[in-house]
Parts: C-alpha cells; structure tokens; sequence
C-alpha cells in the first residue's frame, strides 16, 4: 500500500455561537471566536489517500487528479465563503476544525477514483489542527510554545562519555531553544460545541501545568523534574505527557519540536 498527501489552501470566515446560550456563556467558552461579525483564517488542507500501486505506470493515481476533485469541492463549498452564513452544513452545525474536517471527510470519501481516503488533515492556522483517519477516532493538536536552556548530560555516563554522545550540547553552562509542544487529543466530537474539548480548559492546564514550569528556565537547575533526568527532547516529551495525562481525557500523544531540524512524539506507555 503506498500513501500520498496532497496539500491545498483554501480562506474562510466563521464565528462560534449557540443560540440556546447566553451572550456571556458564548463569550465564555468561545472567546474572541464569538464575535459575531466573524474572523477568517487561511486553512491549509492536507489530503492523504492509499492505494495499491499500478506496476506499468509506476503510480497509484495521478495526484492532479486529487487536485482536480479536492480544489474543484473546496472552490464550490468552502473557499471565500462566510461558513455560517453561506453554507447549508455549517449555518446548523458549528464550524470548528472538528467539523470542517468530518464535512469534508464525508464529502470527499466516494468522489476518489483509483484510491481511497486515508487522512484528512486541516491547520486552522499554526497553532490549531484537526484530523481524521480510517477507522480512527477524530484528533485535535494544539500547539504551546516556551523557551529554554538545557544541558544534555547524563548522571549514568561518565564525563568522557557524555562528551563524545551530545558533544557541544553538553557544554557544561548549557544552551537553549524554542521549544514547540503538540498536544494531541483523541474523541468524540461533541454534538453541542462542535469541538473534541474545551480549548480554554486545555489552553489552561497545559500553561499551569507546563508552561509556566519551563518558559525561560534552565531545565536542568530550574526545574525538580530534570534535576535527575537527561534533558533531551526525549525526555521532555515523557515527562510533560506524565505531567499532562492525568488532566486531559484521551490525551493521545506530545510532540516536542526541539529546532526546525528535529521532532519527538511520544505516546504514552
Ligand atoms: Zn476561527
Ligand atoms: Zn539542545
């Protein structure tokens, strides 16, 4: 089986309100994604199929073939238009990136030729993204950032040993990065909401439980949980999932971006 991603762009506006609400409790729970006017963003749509490959041509299907059918849909539905007022899904259903994803799995599974739909993969923006595979449960990611310093050395190895595995990143004064955490959250979307979770809920345990922990600190003499531990990327990851698991329901997995160079994913025991 071989697997190919297209990936397309499309611009939209929404807002976020239930009727059955009050303005405070929208404004509660949606935030700024309440007002009504709307806001828009620039979505970027990754389409993955599979299929057997055909051997005289070398390929499964023609990928401008999956352009042609995912671009021709998105132009006729969803590009340029004000989803809650515009388009007949979303003007009765909320149209969070949960649903944009289960609308256009729905719309695009039958319409492939050739192959079949394996991922649907949709960034609201950097920091939000939604998806949904075969048989899988749907996933959101949110994307937390903090800064911090670090040295790689283990108390297991000796000095000469740590040299010769982490080399400049054992530096005994230590270095630093952006570190980026992915938090990917596994469930059912919630009919009311629209949303797999509460993003404030989320947005708030995972600041006080692991932001305000390690933004500009020096992990390894700043904080009780790499006082012991190698700090790698590694490690981090573990750790903030341990540290998040108790509090987020269906907490599938923490990717630690260390540099652009470099991704860690973790998921659980
Ligand atoms: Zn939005
Ligand atoms: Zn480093």
């Amino acid at each position: 089986m071989i697997y190919i991603t297209r990936v397309l762009y499309f611009s939209a506006a929404h807002s976020y309100k239930i009727p059955s609400w009050t303005e405070k409790k929208n404004k509660l729970i949606f935030g700024p994604c309440s007002n009504q006017n709307g806001h828009g963003h620039d979505y970027k749509l990754e389409v993955t199929v599979k299929g057997p490959l055909i051997k005289e041509s070398g390929i499964v299907v023609n990928t401008n073939d999956i352009k042609y059918v995912v671009s021709e849909f998105l132009e006729r539905e969803l590009d340029g238009k004000f989803l809650n007022k515009e388009h007949p899904f979303f003007k009765k259903e909320m149209p969070t990136t949960e649903n944009l994803v289960k609308y256009i799995w729905d719309s695009l599974e039958n319409s492939l030729e050739g192959c079949s739909l394996h991922r649907i993969r949709l960034h609201e923006n950097h920091y939000l993204l939604s998806e949904k595979e075969d048989n899988e449960m749907p996933r959101i990611t949110r994307r937390y950032h903090f800064c911090a310093a670090h040295r790689l050395h283990s108390n297991q190895l000796s000095d000469e040993e740590n040299l010769k595995i982490f080399g400049k990143c054992n530096n005994p004064h230590g270095h630093g990065h952006n570190y980026y955490v992915d938090v990917t959250v596994q469930g059912e979307i919630d009919p009311t909401t629209g949303m797999i979770l509460d993003l404030n809920q989320l947005d708030n345990i995972v600041d006080n439980t692991v932001i305000e922990k390690f933004d500009h600190k020096h992990l390894n003499l700043d904080t009780e949980e790499f006082k012991e531990l190698n700090p790698t990327s590694e490690n981090v990851a573990i750790v903030i999932y341990n540290m998040l698991s108790p509090h987020i329901q269906g907490l599938l997995k923490i990717g630690i971006q260390e540099t652009e160079k470099n991704y860690f994913e973790y998921f659980g025991e």
